[in-house]
């Protein structure tokens, strides 16, 4: 391919961000960002796409001719195909065309992806799947997802929806999930499930120093709070993180034995604000899991953060 670049797009429920790629390094050479706001309709939603792809091109100054295309990844269930996002809650819209407007408006292709499948493509590019040919991202944030890699490809599934980790089932009469089904994972070791359990200790009179940095209506709790307050040694906070993180150790001892991975990488802001989380859920992961499906699995830390999205949505132009 001639072409040396392509703009990576991660749309995520909480915010956008834009970022010209080098295709063949994976560096970032311009990024725009902006927060996702509720659209009024679906022209809405281009619009600002193009706004933020505008100023990540205004940063990396390249020749026209020098970009592939577009490629985005997007949160929620998408028909790749169709270059369709079908399901967005956060926006409160469904079947957003995603790829023709961009396709149009820039006159060069466009390509659509889940956001943990590209996140994940952006780590066995250029992250901590490099040279791993066997391997699953984890992804904890206010949700839990992954991305599965076997011989060098993503596997989606017969219906796209491989990797729904976060919806295993750890405890059958336990909490309500968002999904509507009791005790997935997710209702206990999310950043949301850790910010539930701590509103609800706090309305019960325990003390914490996140007890003002919680948003009650919506139940958020920012990674960089619950890592401020491990640091000041918030023993409420502490506590609630460990609880979480055995249980995410108790859901990748299943995946060690599912899949008997080479790497397990876990990433998300949860991850990235607390190295209590990734070592305790490593600990109790190993301890767990069936000793020889351990043996040659390892657990490290996503190596491309906050642009791991961004990196593999380029990567769509390549397929
Ligand atoms: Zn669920």
């Amino acid at each position: 391919m001639p072409e040396k670049y392509a703009v990576g797009i991660d749309f995520g429920g909480t915010k956008v961000i834009a970022g010209v790629v080098e295709l063949s390094s994976g560096r970032l050479i311009g990024t725009g960002k902006k927060k996702t706001r509720q659209p009024n309709d679906v022209s809405d939603v281009s619009k600002r796409l193009v706004a933020v792809v505008d100023e990540a091109l205004a940063g990396a100054e390249i020749a026209q001719k020098d970009l592939a295309g577009i490629g985005i990844g997007a949160a929620g269930m998408v028909n790749r195909e169709k270059g369709l996002l079908i399901n967005a809650v956060n926006l409160g819209l469904s079947e957003v065309p995603l790829t023709e407007p961009l396709s149009q408006h820039y006159g060069v292709p466009a390509k659509l992806g889940n956001d943990v499948e590209v996140a994940t493509l952006g780590e066995l590019k250029f992250g901590a799947g490099k040279g791993c040919d066997h391997f699953i991202c984890i992804f904890v944030g206010t949700g839990i997802g992954s991305g599965i890699v076997i011989e060098n490809k993503i596997v989606r599934g017969a219906t796209g929806t491989a990797g729904e980790i976060g919806h295993t089932i750890l405890h059958p009469n336990g909490k309500v999930c968002g999904c509507g089904a009791h005790g997935c994972l997710e209702a206990y070791a999310s950043r949301t499930a850790i910010a539930k359990t701590i509103m609800s200790e706090v309305r019960r009179g325990q003390s914490s120093v996140v007890s003002d940095k919680i948003d009650p209506t919506k139940g958020i709790l920012r990674s960089k709070a619950i890592s401020q307050a491990l640091e000041a040694g918030d023993e409420l906070v502490t506590r609630t993180v460990i609880d979480a993180a055995r249980n995410m150790g108790v859901g990748l001892a299943s995946v060690i034995n599912l899949l008997n991975p080479k790497r397990i990488i876990l990433g998300g802001g949860l991850v990235e604000a607390s190295e209590l989380y990734f070592r305790v859920a490593t600990e109790e992961a190993f301890s767990k899991a069936l000793k020889i499906a351990t043996k040659k699995t390892e657990i490290v830390k996503a190596g491309l953060g906050d642009y791991a999205g961004i990196v593999g949505a380029s990567q769509l132009l390549l397929k």
